[in-house]
């Protein structure tokens, strides 16, 4: 589903990504974790064509990101990102946050898009609050709604960047439930996250970065069970 070959990325002179290879295979939940700074964000970036890079190659779905011909508006319209902050339109109510996309990107009509929208809405628990604005809601509340909106769309994919690490504690939990449900429906997912916890629950494979290398690409079992690099000792060491 997601191939990424040898991706190397420079900002500037500054190399962010170098020689990065993993597979994501459909149904895969693919947990990425490592160091602040070591690309992580960048990484999932360039599979939905939001960070151009330099060198190697992507496929998602067999479409190559990078090639010049590839409309990545449509793209992207079928690889869900869901980010740290929510990214809801803060002036709009939640079923026009979760119906413009569908309607603007996808042409959907606008009853089939709100019957959608709403939908996913009830899936992340969230019936009641259709017609308030994103202000109204919690941290975790908002999002589930931004997991909703990016599900609206049918995505093939999903990526996730750390989407819990803004949230106060207390609604961690009901965000990862969203996901670990999600991953049991068989959606195919890369998120980077430092929940252990997840990763121990639902991941079937931990790709571990550090300063731009793919450290670590295993199962989760083999990461778990200690056969790691000193560097992913370290980091697990530090958070678990
Ligand atoms: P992570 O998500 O693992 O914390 P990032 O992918 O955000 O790491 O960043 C990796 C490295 O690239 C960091 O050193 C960061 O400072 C640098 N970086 C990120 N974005 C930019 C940018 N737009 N321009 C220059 N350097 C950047
Ligand atoms: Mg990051």
């Amino acid at each position: 589903m997601i191939k990424l070959s040898n991706v190397s990325k420079w900002y500037g002179n500054f190399q962010v990504l170098t020689d990065c290879t993993a597979h994501v295979h459909k149904g895969d939940v693919v947990v990425v974790c490592g160091p602040s700074g070591s690309g992580k964000s960048t990484l999932i970036k360039t599979v939905n064509g939001l960070e151009p890079f330099q060198k190697g190659e992507i496929l998602v779905g067999g479409t190559s990101v990078g090639d010049k011909a590839t409309d990545l508006a449509k793209l992207r319209s079928r690889v869900g990102m869901v980010f740290q902050h929510f990214e809801l339109f803060p002036h709009l109510s939640i079923k026009e946050n979760l119906t413009l996309a569908q309607i603007k990107v996808l042409g959907r009509k606008e009853d089939e898009a709100i019957k959608k929208g709403l939908a996913y809405l009830d899936r992340v628990g969230l019936s009641a609050h259709a017609n308030k604005y994103p202000a109204e809601l919690s941290g975790g509340q908002q999002q589930r709604v931004a997991i909703a909106r990016a599900l609206s769309m049918d995505p093939v994919a999903m990526l996730f960047d750390e989407p819990t690490s803004a949230l106060d504690p207390e609604m961690i939990q009901e965000v990862l439930d969203v996901m670990v449900s999600l991953a049991k429906d068989g959606m195919t997912m890369m998120c980077v996250t430092h929940e252990m916890g997840f990763a121990r629950q639902v991941a079937n494979r931990i790709i571990f970065m550090d300063q731009g290398h793919v450290v670590e690409n295993c199962s989760r079992d083999e990461f778990f069970a200690g056969a790691r690099s000193e560097r992913a000792k370290g980091f697990l060491s530090k958070i678990l």
